[in-house]
């Protein structure tokens, strides 16, 4: 199919300095989790991005001196030559399709508590390091040797990235992880010298940092510079956006190309759940009028009439992108093909950034191949060819059951999908009526359109299999993706074992209250899971009319969100509902109207009368199914079914993005050669050192 005219737009040349873009898609730096430790891992994912089509491909934040670093997070590091062939392998898979390949140069400062190399920590201003570890650890301040110091730095990093390939170098100066925007803003700089105070000063080093950029690189590779929208930290003192329009007025043609972040990485990588598409788009209207240079900007953009609309309007020049660019590599080529519908949109999850800050490896909820692309040869497009095996049969139609028969349908084998429900998603499609969460919908929807249009899948609605069933259709391969249900023992983390449950006060758990039943009065919630469901449950317990008290044994409500960045947002939302908070306690005991609570801690007991319990605590798989089939193995010969295996949550359950990749390896490993006990993915070894 051709391309409808109306996206042409987002197909124009876009000149930076001096190379040009060839269309308007622009992958703005982002984080992988894989970084220094599995380079060809990253660098495969940016060459898939640019076969998908993408005009401009960045790395992560790549820290561009040993003086600053920012362990335990893994990035990128360019600290002498050795560290050039793994960029330069970067550049090379970006560069093999006509990407302009950029490199984003970072200076940690207030922000690196170089808990790696041991250096004293550099900053404008002498202060605590400002990282999410809040290490006891702080920078001294820099004084004028220091300045000519850090501008050699610099001058080095842009000499190995040209060295490296790259064709653009972006200086980082967002999210509050940059130097620059330590020397612009009034919160981390206190200078009284010529670089403190007036912003024609707070802005000194950012006119001299692309100086000697320029002066060190010539007219061979662009430079750009990345700078927040607004700061949204430090109160009146925080670099606001009026600033951020004053010093791009003043600076105008200084860098070839202005990037616009929003304030913390919170704030720019807001999650679907409390933040809609091109939400800054306040924050960016008219700043194009104040440069000749071009501008780009993100905003989760993954619908092409939005992105032609910031494009048409005079919002942006080129639409930034990190998630979308993550769950569908290949959207401008689908856009380009006249294949909008095939378009992965990402769902705003945030399970990408916990590949970062847990320093393990990526995920993506809706491409699974993320960082696998190398790791295990897996493409967000292209798959292997059926094996020996005709016909598969996949119970279950859950994220994890939806990704197997897409991923098998693509390949060529014939599948037959049964689904218990009269619908398709599994929790996908109970979780997207829940507060803040309609766009995790799309896990569903994208595979539910695939599967449509594949002549080799069979979808069974309304159909619950049991063990005979299966053994009599007989399919050779089996997949059990039957899902799991919500604990109702309060057994997790902080009870290992059942403990005190009046049955006479009424009790729920999350799978209740998605099925309809919904408590009332006073409810207290104990959310021993930690991560959305705990918050999404109050939420949505105040809207029906109840009040909530939560009670967490953590310190925080939705722990572990602060791995998706949402936890700021969560607490504070439940503040605002009045939702009574309890951290630090569990739950000792339930009576019939009344429970008891313990500190963490000390042990104290505190009793709080209610009317109803939500238990969100741990789930159990449903894999009775599973366990049936497993107890007849020996009928499975005559019935003609070779292989059976359970996976997704029904195996274990996790998160959605663990689902989806479950699925997509149940596919992936059909037909596939015996490793044995071999490590199933590739890796990198630090080689050793010569003594
Ligand atoms: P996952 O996240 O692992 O995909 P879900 O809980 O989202 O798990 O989905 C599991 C799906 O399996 C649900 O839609 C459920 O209705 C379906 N299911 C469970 N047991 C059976 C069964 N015996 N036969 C067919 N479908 C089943
Ligand atoms: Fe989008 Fe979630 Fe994938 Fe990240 S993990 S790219 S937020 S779908």
């Amino acid at each position: 199919m051709a391309r409808d005219p109306k996206y042409d737009i987002l197909f124009e040349p876009m000149r930076i300095g001096p190379v040009t873009a060839k269309n308007r898609f622009y992958q703005v730096p982002h984080c992988n989790g894989g970084g220094y430790r599995d380079p060809s891992a990253a660098a495969e994912h940016r060459r898939v991005k640019a076969q998908g089509g993408w005009g401009t491909i960045f790395t992560e934040q790549v820290e561009m001196h040993h003086t600053s670093e920012i362990t335990p997070f893994i990035e990128l590091r360019l600290w002498d030559d050795r560290d050039i062939p793994m960029l330069a392998k970067m550049a090379k898979g970006i560069k093999e399709y006509d990407a302009l390949a950029g490199i984003e140069l970072t200076y940690s400062g207030i922000n690196g508590p170089n808990l790696y190399t041991k250096e004293v920590p550099l900053a404008p201003s002498a202060g605590p390091i400002l990282t999410y570890t809040s290490d006891p650890v702080s920078a001294r301040a820099m004084d004028k040797d220091d300045i000519k110091d850090l501008l050699r730095w610099y001058r080095n990093a842009a000499r190995r990235s040209k060295e490296a390939g790259f064709d653009i170098i972006c200086l980082y100066g967002a999210h509050g992880f940059g130097i620059i925007q330590h020397f612009l803003s009034r919160v981390t700089n206190h200078r009284t010298d010529e670089y403190g105070g007036s912003l024609e000063n707070r802005s000194r080093l950012l006119k001299e940092l692309v100086e000697t950029i320029k002066d060190e690189v010539g007219d061979t590779m662009a430079v750009t510079v990345r700078l927040s929208l607004t700061e949204l930290v430090g109160g009146e003192h925080g670099f606001s956006n009026a600033e951020l329009r004053d010093t791009i007025e003043m600076h105008s043609e200084l860098p070839d190309l202005w990037d616009l972040a929003h304030g913390t990485w919170e704030d720019c990588s807001g999650p679907s759940r409390f933040k809609e598409e091109a939400a800054q788009q306040e924050l960016v209207t008219g700043i194009k009028a104040l440069t000749p240079k071009p501008i780009v900007g993100v905003g989760r953009f993954t619908s092409p009439d939005v992105m032609v609309k910031q494009i048409k309007s005079g919002t942006l020049d080129l639409i930034g992108a990190a998630r979308p660019s993550i769950a569908d590599p290949f959207i401008p080529n689908k856009i380009d093909e006249g294949r909008i519908e095939d378009i992965r949109e990402c769902i705003g999850c945030n399970i990408c950034i916990t590949g970062d800050m847990t320093m393990s490896i990526s995920r993506c909820t809706q491409n699974p191949s993320f960082m696998e692309e190398w790791r295990k040869g897996w493409h967000p497009e292209n798959y292997r060819r059926k094996g020996d095996t005709e016909a598969v049969l996949i119970v279950g139609a859950g994220p994890a059951g939806l990704e197997a028969t897409r991923a098998l349908g693509e390949r060529g084998y014939q599948v037959a999908l049964a689904e218990a429900s009269t619908s398709l998603g599994g929790r996908v499609s109970k979780e997207r009526l829940l507060p803040g969460l309609s766009a995790w919908g799309r896990v569903a929807d994208y595979r539910e359109g695939q599967i449509q249009t594949m002549t080799n899948v069979d979808v069974y609605l309304d159909s619950e299999l049991t063990a005979d069933q299966v053994l009599e259709f007989g399919f050779e391969q089996v997949g059990i993706a039957t899902g799991s249900s919500w604990r109702r023992d309060g057994v997790a983390r902080f009870h290992q074992h059942p403990f005190e449950l009046d049955p006479s006060l009424p009790l729920f758990t999350p799978d209740d209250i998605m099925n309809g039943q919904t408590p009332s009065g006073h409810v207290v919630l104990f959310d021993d899971d930690h991560y959305y469901m705990g918050g999404v449950m109050a939420e949505l317990l105040i809207q029906k009319g109840c009040s909530v008290t939560l009670v967490t044994p953590a310190n925080l409500v939705s722990e572990w969100a602060n791995n998706t960045l949402e936890q700021g947002y969560i607490q504070k939302k439940l503040i605002e509902m009045d939702v009574q908070i309890k951290v630090a306690k569990a739950l000792s005991s339930v009576q019939a109207d009344h429970v008891m609570l313990e500190c963490t801690y000390s042990g104290r007991e505190e009793k709080v009368e209610t009317d109803a319990v939500v238990m969100v605590t741990s789930r159990l798989g449903n894999d009775q199914l599973w366990q049936d089939l497993k107890a007849r193995k020996q009928e499975w010969g005559d019935a003609g079914v070779k292989s059976i295996r359970c996976f997704g949550d029904a195996e274990s359950p996790a998160p959605i993005a663990w689902a989806t990749y479950a699925g997509r390896r149940f596919a992936e490993d059909m037909d596939s050669e015996d490793i044995g006990d071999a490590l199933p993915f590739r890796r990198e070894i630090a080689e050793l050192a010569i003594d």
